[in-house]
């Protein structure tokens, strides 16, 4: 067998399984598509930290309940920004038949969720001018926002450090049951392992034989990231008519988040028009990006009916699966150990090498660092204060970025108002030397997303 366990799908889920199998002597592969890790978390690089207390069926609560109480855990140990915030949950008048607060309510004191409590009449007050039409909400304390990229690239540089083979660039074409195990065909190779986890949302194989695509529960999103013109130190969710839904809430640059979701595709122009509504300060001049998402509300179901075979799917997406991917890579780790007999490594490191972030530094420190290595001392990005120092290390890590979207999410680079017009050349140039190629070499992010098509002029001699 090449491996004893092959997960399928790079993307956060699959990482944090892979980190939670490299703690044992099992011999591991992860097959990712991309060039990348974590490609489906949000592009803002804030993601809710849910308690449970609005998701209606019983199993997700439990993901998501389990999720956010061990989420302080472990963003200390990666080093990953977490923080708590208050979230309040509006009701609109325009719904007010729909009981959402009082039901949502009602299951939090069923599930125990502490901490929660309901308010009505409109007097919450955000220390900013909004026109919320609602009689009655419910304010959480145990809401969270964290940075999932940086979440799913420390799952994945663990587990690396830690002996998991990543093998990016590869698509699964084909999953095969065997005497002993399994084959599996990517576009590059065939392996055999002991057993599968398939973590690929939109798999259209299914053990060799094919299946037509799974069919998700989706709302349309558009996504605003709000510049720091516009302060919003909460979090607020407003439920409006016809399952239209605003989220709203503070990232970890100084910016704000908001997402529109409503049943139909609605254009930009409807959708800020929507949320300008509801608060009136936001101009059309702050909005540094926008972006058209999906919002899935699919049940997340860990799928291990043919476990005796060695074969486990995780189904679904979700809105919440970064708060319930701890509970999600706990529990297969279980059933992984207990099918394959393995002993915890004894020379498991469980931290992430350090990383330095200029703009989070004191003056002392940088000095310091400076000394230690000046290209700390080169800001690249002026809009984010990246320094030359952090891009060269983002691609030096251990897995770490090849593409330019790697090294944006890894750093922060190209992401502050200028959106990369100042910046973006110099990380080409950075990442062309770094890995020896020529900068009409330098992708995006997948095959044939080429930055640069080519010179202007070439010249073989000056
Ligand atoms: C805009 C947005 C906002 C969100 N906000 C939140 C939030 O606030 N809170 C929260 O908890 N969650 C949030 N989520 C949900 C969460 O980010 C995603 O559900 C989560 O990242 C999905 O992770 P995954 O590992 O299950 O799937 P994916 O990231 O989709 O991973 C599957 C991987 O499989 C790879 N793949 C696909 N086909 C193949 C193949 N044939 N061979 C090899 N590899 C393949 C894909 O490239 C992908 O990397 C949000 C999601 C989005 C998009």
């Amino acid at each position: 067998m090449d491996y004893d366990v092959l997960i399928l799908g790079g993307g956060i889920v699959g990482c944090s399984i892979a980190y939670e199998l490299s703690k044992y002597s099992l011999n591991v592969s992860i097959i990712e598509k991309e060039l990348d890790i974590g490609n489906d978390v949000s592009e803002t690089n804030a993601s809710l930290i849910f308690d449970g207390m609005e998701i209606d069926n019983d199993l997700n609560y439990y993901m998501e309940y389990y999720g956010n109480r061990n989420m302080r855990d472990i963003t200390r140990n990666f080093n990953v920004p977490f923080k708590r915030f208050k979230s309040v949950i509006f009701e609109e008048n325009s719904i007010e038949n729909k009981n959402f607060i009082e039901k949502m309510y009602a299951r939090s004191i069923r599930r125990g969720i502490k901490g929660i409590q309901k308010v009505s009449g409109n007097n919450l007050k955000f220390g900013l001018d909004t026109k919320i039409n609602f009689n009655k909400a419910i304010i959480s304390k145990n809401w969270g926002v964290i940075c999932p990229y940086d979440l799913s690239i420390a799952y994945g540089e663990i587990a690396f450090d830690n002996g998991v083979n990543f093998r990016l660039g590869e698509k699964v074409v084909e999953i095969k049951k065997i005497s002993k195990g399994f084959k599996v065909t990517t576009t590059k190779n065939k392996f055999t392992c002991k057993f599968v986890i398939n973590t690929i949302p939109d798999d259209d194989y299914k053990l060799g034989s094919k299946i037509k695509k799974n069919s998700h529960k989706n709302n349309n999103a558009k996504c605003f990231l709000i510049n720091k013109k516009f302060k919003f130190k909460d979090i607020a969710v407003i439920l409006g008519e016809d399952e239209e839904r605003i989220f709203i809430y503070p990232n970890f640059n100084g910016e704000t988040v908001a997402y529109v979701i409503t049943k139909n595709e609605i254009s930009y122009e409807e959708a800020f028009e929507k949320l300008q509504n509801r608060f009136p300060a936001i101009n059309h001049n702050y909005i540094n990006n926008s972006y058209n998402k999906q919002f899935f509300n699919d049940r997340i179901i860990i799928d291990d009916k043919l476990i005796s075979k060695g074969y486990i799917k995780i189904d679904g997406k979700n809105y919440g699966t970064v708060t319930m991917t701890q509970f999600i890579a706990n529990t297969i780790r279980k059933m992984v150990i207990e099918n394959i007999p393995s002993k915890l490594k004894k020379d498991f490191y469980g931290k992430r090498r350090e990383i330095y972030r200029f703009r989070d530094m004191t003056n002392e420190e940088r000095k310091n660092l400076i000394n230690i290595n000046p290209k700390y001392g080169k800001i690249i990005c002026l809009c984010n204060q990246v320094t030359e120092g952090e891009i060269i290390d983002s691609i030096r890590r251990p897995l770490g970025a090849r593409t330019i979207d790697g090294i944006r999410k890894r750093t922060g680079v190209m992401k502050g108002d200028c959106c990369g017009s100042y910046c973006m050349s110099k990380v080409i140039s950075i990442l062309a030397n770094e890995t020896n190629k020529d900068i009409t070499e330098i992708l995006e992010k997948s095959d044939g997303s080429n930055m640069i098509m080519s010179r202007i002029k070439q010249f073989n001699e000056i």
